[in-house]
């Protein structure tokens, strides 16, 4: 991925307010530069058509054959649905029954088919492999991976290859005591306290 499609997509997740700057106290307890409010990328369907146009270009560029695309629930099923769209495929999402992820019955269509996963943050990569297994299960050939952010900037392998992503983005979390913006005097801002009230 280019530099330039980097930058592009940067200035979309600002544009949607998905990806914050500043000074910020994760639920972890430590502190970090960026935060992502991932739930933000569907607020504005305009900004996402834009982010998820580059996604499509790049899904294209890796020239992989299948049916349809899939995505975990449920901050990327929008990003999934929108793909499918201009890819001409069809659309399927998992989600998690019990514990256990799963699609709905409705859609047994995909059972023997090609897919690619598309999800919107990498963080640890639990969801897509869950995903990966549920598609075995059916046994759907998985022809690709693709997300918006990899958080973890090719950390994360899954079945041992580095997932594609338009953003990879390493974010550092800080312990209060060594964290550098607390040093430099920047207000610390909790995301997400205005939800819980
Ligand atoms: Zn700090």
């Amino acid at each position: 991925m280019t530099q330039n499609t980097q930058e592009k997509v940067l200035a979309l997740f600002k544009e949607c307010d998905a990806l914050l700057q500043g000074h910020f106290k994760l639920t972890s307890g430590k502190h970090s530069e960026w935060y992502f409010e991932k739930i933000r990328l569907i607020r504005k369907p305009d900004v996402l058509d834009r982010i998820v146009d580059l996604l499509v270009g790049k899904i294209e560029a890796a020239g992989a054959d299948f049916d349809t695309v899939v995505s975990p629930a449920y901050g990327a099923i929008a990003i999934g649905f929108l793909a499918a769209l201009k890819l001409g495929k069809t659309f399927a999402f998992s989600q998690r029954v019990d514990g256990k992820m799963s699609f709905r019955s409705g859609f047994s269509g995909l059972d023997g088919s090609r897919a690619i996963i598309v999800e919107d943050i990498l963080t640890t990569g639990g969801s897509i492999q869950e995903v990966l297994e549920c598609l075995k299960e059916k046994q759907v050939a998985v022809a690709g991976i693709h997300v918006l952010v990899d958080r973890t900037a090719g950390s994360v392998l899954i079945e041992g290859k580095p997932v594609g992503s338009l953003l990879a983005l390493k974010v550092e979390a800080f312990e209060p005591e060594v964290c550098p913006f607390c040093k430099a005097g920047l207000p610390l801002t909790k995301p997400g306290a205005s939800d819980k009230k």
